[in-house]
């Protein structure tokens, strides 16, 4: 057993604290991949830090060390007193009580210029979190977090896999993804079910694409895999066009719509829905 084995181990012993599953409270205890994690999100002092549910601090104490400031979001008010007690003394240190998805990040962020969000997410709610940190626009530098593999696969998907989806095309638009690397179940108090990923999202200045409706492209990519062995005509025939206006669309956009939406690369879908918007 390492230092921080012993550390997480003793702190869950020491405050006799009762994991709660239901807001996925698996705690590393790895002291490889706390090193592996801030190594790899990069942090470095100019760099306000914001972790979402920082747990006994195991990741949080490391994060301290190479960051300007860190500002931590735990919704667990046990937790918030024990770090309290353990590192709430540390000036570069800010905690949040509060649900992540009910948090405005504006009001962390402010003025700061270089933000990076890192976190080990507690994963029943890793998509929500992921979608609203991209999609409210905030201005982070890049998201280093740790999710499940099956999720970080689909983030990380190219088109004509398996696991290319919405959730790739919604993530790879804002974020050019890598991944980190893989954690096991063994690194975890208690541990988990699945395997872990983790992987790096590094927001882009602009979207990959250039969109005249935002909201067109997202229903679009949600009607072609609503149901994955649907060619793009039957998945799009609901859209809004009549026939022939949407046999116009992708003609004009080159496509032919007996393709499946898993074979459209992010470029393909952008091309397809401003075709479909001049229809409207
Ligand atoms: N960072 C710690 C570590 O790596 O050992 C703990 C990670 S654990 C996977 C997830 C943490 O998120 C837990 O501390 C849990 O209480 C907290 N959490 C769960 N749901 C949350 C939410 N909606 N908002 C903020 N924190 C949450």
């Amino acid at each position: 057993m390492d230092t921080q084995d012993m550390k997480t181990a003793e702190l869950v012993k020491k405050y006799n604290f009762r994991f709660t599953k239901s807001l996925g409270q698996n705690f590393l205890i790895d002291e490889t991949v706390t090193e592996d994690i801030v190594l790899g999100a990069e942090v470095t002092e100019e760099d306000l830090v914001i972790e979402i549910g920082p747990g006994v601090g195991t990741l949080t104490t490391q994060l301290l060390k190479k960051a300007k400031r860190v500002v931590a979001i735990e919704l667990d008010s046990t937790l918030i007193s024990i770090l309290q007690t353990e590192i709430g003394d540390n000036q570069k240190l800010m905690l949040i009580h509060n649900d992540a998805l009910k948090v405005d990040f504006n009001e962390i962020i402010g003025e700061e210029k270089s933000v990076k969000l890192v976190a080990n997410l507690p994963y029943y709610v890793t998509t929500p979190i992921v979608v609203k940190l991209l999609k409210e626009g905030y201005k982070f530098k890049s998201l280093t977090i740790m999710i499940q593999k099956e999720v970080a696969e689909r983030m990380n998907a190219d088109p004509g896999s398996k696991t290319y989806g919405a959730l790739s095309l919604l993530v790879q638009y804002y974020c050019n993804t890598s991944i980190v690397r893989a954690v096991p179940p063994e690194s975890f108090i208690p541990r988990p079910k699945v395997d872990s990923i983790v992987i790096r999202l590094d927001r882009l200045e602009e979207p990959k694409v250039q969109l005249d409706n935002e909201k067109l492209f997202f229903d679009i990519i949600r009607s072609s895999f609503n149901m994955r062995r649907k060619t793009l005509w039957n998945g799009l025939k609901s859209i809004g066009l009549d026939k022939e206006n949407l046999q116009l669309a992708f003609d004009n956009a080159g496509i032919d719509p007996k393709r499946r939406g898993e074979t459209l690369s992010i470029q393909e879908f952008g091309k397809l829905s401003n075709k479909v918007n001049e229809l409207f």
